[in-house]
């Protein structure tokens, strides 16, 4: 699966920084950067939790393989 930003929505709160620190990160303009999109199964549960924690519901999951 990989982990997906809208940086149309993002404001900046930075939860989902805070919870899911492996994936996520802020920019100097402090709007949320993907890291590393690809999310192992033991990872889910802190990702599904920074998703969660999203205020704007920036982030999603995608559970298509992005290859083409
Ligand atoms: S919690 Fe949502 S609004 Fe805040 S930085 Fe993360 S993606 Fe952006």
């Amino acid at each position: 699966m990989r982990l997906e930003a809208n940086l149309g929505l993002c404001q900046g709160y930075g939860n989902c920084v805070a919870l899911d620190p492996d994936h996520l990160d802020l920019d100097d303009d402090g709007i949320v950067v993907v890291t590393r999109d690809i999310v192992l199964d033991k990872e889910l549960e802190a990702v599904q939790a920074g998703i969660r924690s999203c205020p704007v519901n920036a982030l999603k999951l995608n559970d298509q393989d992005a290859q083409p």
